[in-house]
């Protein structure tokens, strides 16, 4: 055990340690007064879309996201205390109150559209649902949720693609849209990454900050991926 501060006294509070070489993002916080009994925070998490509840005071903490892409399961978050609330409700972000709906359930409830949307786009070929069994070349592609797998057709329908060399063994199989064009179209994840971006906001980065954004992405999906092999 590393106490973060040796000089708290048996008095302090007991917190969950937090990871603290990364930088954790600061959420908006608001005071809730319970009475006789202590005050506690209540803060806005953009990563689940929800109101977090902690005890008294803003700083350091260890997250309570429930989603788990959020980056605060592994940095914990600050919190900015702004002010008081009458109810927890009060921090939630007021442009929300105009959807009933969050974004990200929204999102969840047509990603495995908006993925055969893509995937019918990139592979040239149409079928229904998000189950999918296509033919690239001398491959057969098959995609169910987000595992997929590639098997080299021994017997190509076009001719020219007969005497074409088997590649050597190589991962043909894996979870995850961006992995699979990756090795479909032999290009670094990040540049997946960018173009999925370009696709849906053409222009919206200039040349550097695609080079950052690819960057930053690549790196990210290598520590996803090492963590994933580690942790399993
Ligand atoms: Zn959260």
């Amino acid at each position: 055990m590393c106490p973060l501060d040796p000089s708290l006294g048996s008095a302090a509070p007991v917190r969950r340690a937090v990871t603290v070489e990364q930088p954790a993002p600061t959420l908006r916080a608001l005071r809730i007064r319970n009475g006789a009994r202590p005050d506690s925070t209540v803060a806005w998490c953009p990563y689940c879309e929800d109101v977090h509840h902690h005890g008294t005071g803003g700083g350091r903490r260890a997250a309570h996201c429930v989603r788990e892409e959020s980056p605060c399961r592994v940095t914990g978050y600050s919190l900015d205390v702004q002010g008081e609330a009458e109810a927890p409700h009060d921090v939630v972000p007021a442009a929300l109150l105009a959807g009933r709906h969050r974004l990200s359930d929204a999102l969840d409830g047509v990603s495995a559209e908006i993925r055969a949307a893509i995937l019918r786009g990139v592979l040239g070929k149409r079928r229904a649902g998000p189950a999918f069994e296509l033919r690239v070349d001398r491959a057969r592609v098959s995609v169910i949720g987000e595992s997929w797998w590639i098997d080299l057709d021994a017997f190509p329908a076009r001719p020219e693609l007969r005497s074409a060399p088997v590649p050597p063994s190589r991962t043909l199989s894996g979870r995850g849209l961006i992995n699979l064009l990756a090795v479909l179209y032999g290009i670094p994840r990040g540049d997946v990454v960018m173009r999925l971006l370009h696709a849906v906001a053409p222009g919206a980065f200039d040349a550097s900050g695609w080079l950052e954004i690819s960057a930053a992405a690549e790196a990210s999906i290598e520590r996803r991926d090492a963590g994933e092999g580690g942790a399993r």
